[in-house]
């Protein structure tokens, strides 16, 4: 199958309406069709697992780029344990492999009447079902002082790219002695350990190549996930290296002064070498311009098929989702995608429907040699999604342990991203 450029999609629609999407669709009106929302980890889970499940149904994948890179290991490119190449998959196994529709463009919105979703570029795609996986946008008004041009003096480095480029290169030309600021967001926010994961493998990258410098959590929390194992971790890989203000004792972040570099809370203004602001989160901005977000700024589903609650026909999947006791993270965001795989493959072939089993499996490094882990059960339960079980590392655990799930971090990378995207070919 082919991965469309937006220029080729162009001409071989013309600027129409798709009663034709070329010769492949052209070919299979009667198939039914869904048509899946961004090429992130839960949008390509999607395609990729209906794919798979489902020969009947026509998938196109809409997304932007022709490259993804993962957040998750971006962390240890910022300490220069990785390159961002490496964390960088294409859609071309997802094409050719399984048979969908690579399109390279922009969804700019759904029409729930016409069933259609129409691109950035014009033509108008019908659907029986979409599956909608934007991820997070930011809640920039949230923040005095910090829009989205400010990220380009004080990154966020909370996608992927140029922005975590931007960052390392900051890091790499900082002084030592000089002070890293990282101001931390309010619950909920993706990948809730990952802000202090940062901490710790900038501290790495200092204790290797500038000694003096130091780093500050300024956060919009009085506390975090995982914060004993993190406490543990700085005492004895970093003593002296990171200090983290909760809430409660700066008063909160009251603003950024990009020129500056400086962040204000209540009590104190604290002028940065290098800082990282990572802003408050809400659902991408495709849920929020088509009805699909609710007052807490995420996008409400059935538990069991991740449809919205909003607008029937509509799945929600990822980080944009508000799944009950689910964190935001790639792992969820995959568990969601197939669960509602299944489910719109029941719905449109007319198949047993199954209730999902829906995890999660988080690895956090702390240092290169020392990670710890967190496995997750949930089970769909009164209306939401409810813990089952959880399994979380202990702060005793031996340096054998932790060594052991740094390395099997590392093949869980491969496998993650394989069930993913397929086999990483660009
Ligand atoms: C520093 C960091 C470390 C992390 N570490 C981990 C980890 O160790 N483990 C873990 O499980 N998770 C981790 N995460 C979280 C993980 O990256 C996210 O939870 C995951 O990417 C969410 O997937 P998603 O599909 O919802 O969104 P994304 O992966 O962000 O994908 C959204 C996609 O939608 C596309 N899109 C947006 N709007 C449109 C539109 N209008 N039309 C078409 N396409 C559109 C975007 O281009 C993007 O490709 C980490 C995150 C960060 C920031």
């Amino acid at each position: 199958m082919k991965s469309w450029t937006r220029r080729e999609f162009g001409r071989s629609t013309g600027a129409m309406v798709l009663a034709g999407l070329g010769p492949r669709l052209a070919a299979s009106e009667s198939k039914a069709r869904v048509v899946v929302v961004g090429g992130g980890i839960g949008g390509a889970t999607a395609a990729k697992y209906l794919a798979a499940s489902a020969r009947t149904i026509e998938i196109t994948l809409v997304e932007p780029n022709p490259n993804y890179t993962t957040c998750f290991f971006s962390n240890l490119y910022l300490a220069g344990l990785c390159s961002l190449e490496s964390l960088t998959h294409g859609y071309k196994t997802l094409a050719q492999r399984y048979g969908i529709n690579v399109i390279h463009d922009s969804v700019a919105a759904v029409d729930p009447v016409a069933k259609t979703v129409g691109l950035k570029s014009g033509p108008k795609l019908p659907y029986d079902r979409v599956v909608v996986a934007p991820g997070i946008a930011f809640n920039y008004g949230a923040l005095a002082g910090y829009d989205e041009a400010a990220t380009q003096v004080i990154p966020h480095a909370w996608n992927a790219g140029l922005q975590t480029q931007l960052l390392r290169r900051q890091l790499e030309s900082m002084e030592d002695g000089g002070v890293f600021v990282l101001v931390a967001p309010p619950n909920p926010f993706r990948c809730p350990p990952a802000p202090y994961e940062r901490a710790s493998l900038v501290a790495y990258y200092f204790k290797q190549h500038k000694p003096r410098s130091r780093i500050l959590i300024l956060d919009a929390k009085d506390s975090f996930n995982a914060q004993d194992l993190f406490l543990d971790a700085w005492e004895r890989h970093y003593r002296g290296m990171i200090e983290w203000l909760p809430a409660q004792f700066t008063g909160g972040i009251k603003a950024i002064d990009v020129k500056e570099r400086s962040v204000k809370t209540a009590s104190e203004t604290f002028k940065a070498a290098v800082a990282n602001v990572i802003p408050p989160q809400m659902a991408g901005q495709f849920a929020q311009q088509n009805g699909l977000v609710d007052q807490s700024g995420w996008c409400p589903i059935d538990p069991i098929t991740f449809e919205s609650k909003l607008q029937p026909g509509i799945h929600v999947v990822g980080d944009a989702s508000s799944a009950g006791d689910m964190p935001k993270s790639a792992f969820v965001a995959n568990s969601q995608a197939k669960a509602c795989a299944f489910a719109i493959a029941a719905a449109l072939t007319g198949s047993e429907r199954k209730s999902p089993h829906l995890f999660n499996t988080c690895y956090t490094f702390l240092s290169p040699d020392d990670a710890v882990s967190n496995a997750i059960s949930f089970k769909p339960a009164a209306g939401t999604i409810k813990i089952v079980d959880n399994f979380v590392s202990q702060v005793q655990e031996s340096a054998e342990t932790r060594h052991r799930a740094a390395r099997e971090a590392q093949s869980w990378y491969t496998a993650f991203t394989r069930d993913t995207f397929g086999y990483a070919a660009f």
